[in-house]
């Protein structure tokens, strides 16, 4: 008897929170491959917010080639219709529910993808969108008008940055922490002072940096906690005919601004592995060349960074110094 109940049982019957508890193992091209038209049940499961606080698109890369002209990137009309797909399912289940927003390194999207996802994560408190190379002005500022609520952000450098600090501190009124991936130049720094002087973090990894621009950020952020210019290249340039010159540990000028900081996190070893990437890729990080997902990586756990891949990696930079005998790759100075 007990047999022929099991047997009549329908997949409506499944608990909806073992439902939800499974698909949330489940791979976002998993969770978009039609699911949702199983049943009513399943259809409820898939779009419950537990689901969707975050949007991981980091597995997914754009099939491109760089080319010499504006947007110095082509990419193949196939990966723009699969992210497109992608888009359109994983936000119509997530039904204005996402918080968090992660697009790969590698991930070109276009202007029209990007006011599509604005328009559908209207509460979206973080985005990870390091490449923008087909974005443009307009088309970044009309996601920003969208996320009143927005307080982290990961981005590349730009060439023109005040517009885009402008923009986020007359929209983003709880806006406070940014990682730039790529330089940040004196016209960034000042930018970021002069609009978003209440940053609490920022991570500036893996990058040039000119001591200047460290001073103008330590001088003008007054409420700044965390500051991570770890495996940085940093340099000063003398007046002419001297030319820049590297940097090779901080100074009392500068640990003496820093000292107000809760975190000031920093790293310059030649027996760092990605101080030596940093180095090898002239402050420019060639990602592709490395582990999956160690561009997701920061110091600053948590925040910025990628808590997993934070713990992946950091062991992986232990393991890889111990091989050659050498210290610990992060110095973390609390003062
Ligand atoms: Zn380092």
């Amino acid at each position: 008897m007990e047999d022929c109940d099991f047997a009549v049982r329908r997949w409506n019957d499944l608990d909806i929170d073992i439902l939800v508890k499974i698909f949330q193992s489940f791979s976002i091209f998993e969770l978009t491959s039609g699911i949702a038209h199983v049943c009513s049940a399943w259809r409820m499961a898939c779009c419950d917010p537990l689901l969707w606080k975050t949007l991981d698109l980091s597995i997914l890369k754009s099939n491109f080639i760089k080319i010499p002209l504006e947007p110095y990137v082509y990419v193949d009309g196939r990966s723009d219709k699969e992210l497109t797909r992608v888009l359109k399912l994983s936000l119509s289940l997530s039904r204005r529910n996402i918080l968090t927003l992660i697009f790969h390194v590698n991930l070109y999207v276009s202007d029209d993808q990007l006011t599509y996802t604005a328009e559908r994560c209207p509460e979206l408190k973080r985005l990870v969108l390091p490449a923008w190379n087909r974005i443009k002005k307009s088309g970044i500022c009309k996601a920003i008008q969208t996320w009143k609520n927005l307080e982290s952000l990961t981005m590349p450098s730009i060439a023109n940055p005040p517009y885009l600090m402008e923009e986020i501190s007359k929209n983003c009124k709880n806006f406070s922490e940014l990682k730039i991936m790529g330089p940040c130049e004196i016209l960034c720094a000042s930018s970021i002072v002069t609009y978003l002087p209440k940053l609490k973090v920022l991570s500036l990894r893996c990058s040039m940096l000119l001591k200047d621009v460290l001073i103008i950020l330590l001088d003008g952020l007054q409420h700044l906690e965390v500051l991570n210019i770890s495996h940085c290249l940093l340099y000063e340039v003398s007046p002419p005919p001297a030319a820049k010159r590297l940097v090779r540990e901080l100074d009392h000028f500068i640990l003496e601004r820093a000292s107000r900081l809760r975190k000031f996190i920093t790293c310059m070893k030649d027996t760092c592995i990605m101080c030596q990437r940093t180095k090898n890729d002239e402050g420019l990080m060639r990602w592709y060349k490395y582990e999956e997902g160690l561009w997701k990586a920061d110091e600053v756990q948590g925040e910025l960074g990628d808590e997993e891949q934070n713990n992946k990696n950091t062991s992986l930079l232990y393991a890889c110094t111990q091989k050659h005998k050498c210290f610990v790759t992060t110095s973390m100075h609390k003062i």
